[in-house]
């Protein structure tokens, strides 16, 4: 929670929107895991070591990650501790975002020290492209002084409507139309092991009203999802629904055109993103919880592949990642080995990709659609 973190978070994703936006001309809606993101669904509810069994840790705002048993406790104080972070997170973000840090002019202070040269070079380029295009719009009287849109950006936050106690207790009526929102996030989405259709969380988003996101893995069903999308979103509304498909990168082009045809058939709307991330887990030899970049660009190509076949935009993607320049991801630029992990493994639950890959992966987006044109005038949705 760092200040400086957040702030170096926040410069990733303005890089990688950039980049999106000046090589693809395509505008991004930027949306952060951020400010909530506390807790997290294991796949196992208790965890082992050295002989010992201890409920799992679930996250900051449910119980601690020390492996004894009182760490281990659910405390509903941590509750409290995880809004008032929110909180100031919030308020961080809305300086950074609206204050100045955001201004086109200032695109060479997102620089990290530790980028590697190659994704340096290629966001220079980016650099001189701007500030020509700036100059240009400078001499036409457009600047940032004069126009907001150069000088700040929307940012927007969410993260997995997971704790239900919290999101109803930070559900509110809004007066003026009656509807129920979600204040704890912009942008919620609904897990890939509680989107049963008649579960609780499944329940809870019916009945908000804001944008929610459905995590779609291998074991979801054509028809599963039609039920899905049909009770989260009646009205078939755009925007509403985004489908988050995290298949694994070998899996991608066995799951995802049979949903792609599903939702074609009924004329449902959706935006289709990709969480190249969540399908691409592995246990490195030296037992740390990896994830191999390799995979997780060859999901995202893969997810523009099967797009393409189909006729459909590839139009998110979600990530874990951080503007620290940790090691927790093997591969990259940086040539992230299994032995190098340890050197800054610093997640407390998921491997992210360090600022470096994800500029990476934002160039290799850019690639994808460049090469088509039916991009142009759509809309990327990025959360990470
Ligand atoms: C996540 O996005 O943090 C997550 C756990 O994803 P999934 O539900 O897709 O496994």
């Amino acid at each position: 929670f760092h200040p400086d973190n957040i702030r170096d978070t926040l410069k990733v994703i303005l890089q990688m929107s950039l980049v999106l936006t000046a090589s693809a001309s395509v505008p991004v809606i930027k949306i952060g895991r951020i400010a909530g993101q506390f807790s997290k669904p294991r796949s196992s509810s208790t965890e082992k070591k050295d002989g010992k069994e201890l409920p799992s840790y679930l996250g900051d705002n449910i119980n601690g990650i020390e492996f004894t048993e009182k760490a281990r406790v659910p405390d509903a104080k941590r509750l409290f501790r995880a809004y008032s972070q929110s909180a100031s997170t919030l308020n961080l973000i809305r300086a950074f975002s609206k204050g100045g840090f955001a201004d086109l002019r200032q695109v060479h202070l997102w620089n990290l020290g530790f980028i590697k040269d190659k994704t340096k070079g290629k966001y220079k380029e980016i650099e001189d492209k701007i500030s020509d295009a700036l100059a240009f719009m400078e001499a036409c009287g457009i600047n940032s002084d004069n126009n907001r849109r150069l000088r700040t950006v929307n940012f927007y936050t969410s993260h997995e409507a997971l704790v239900l106690p919290y999101k109803e207790a930070m559900t509110r009526v809004d007066p003026t139309t009656g509807e129920y929102h979600d204040t704890s996030a912009h942008f919620v989405w609904i897990g890939d092991r509680t989107r049963q259709p008649d579960g609780a969380h499944v329940e809870f988003c019916r009945g908000i009203k804001n944008p929610i996101g459905l995590k779609c893995g291998p074991t979801l069903k054509p028809e599963e999802l039609i039920d899905l999308c049909n009770i989260l979103n009646p009205e078939n509304e755009s925007g509403r629904i985004t489908l988050i498909s995290r298949f694994g990168a070998d899996n991608v082009e066995k799951y995802l055109p049979k949903l792609i045809k599903a939702i074609k058939k009924e004329g449902l709307n959706v935006i289709w993103s990709c969480d190249p991330m969540h399908g691409n887990t592995i246990k490195a030899a030296t037992g740390f919880k990896t994830r191999p970049f390799d995979s997780v660009i060859k999901e995202v190509k893969n997810f523009f592949g099967v797009h393409q076949a189909e006729g459909t935009y590839a139009g998110g993607l979600h990530v874990e990642m951080t503007g620290q320049d940790v090691t927790e991801c093997t591969g990259g630029a940086q040539k992230i080995s299994e032995n190098d992990l340890s050197n800054r493994y610093r997640t407390h639950c998921d491997p992210r990709l360090n600022a470096d890959q994800a500029l990476e992966l934002a160039f290799l987006i850019s690639e994808e659609i460049k090469k088509n044109s039916k991009y142009s005038k759509k809309i990327i949705q990025a959360a990470s």
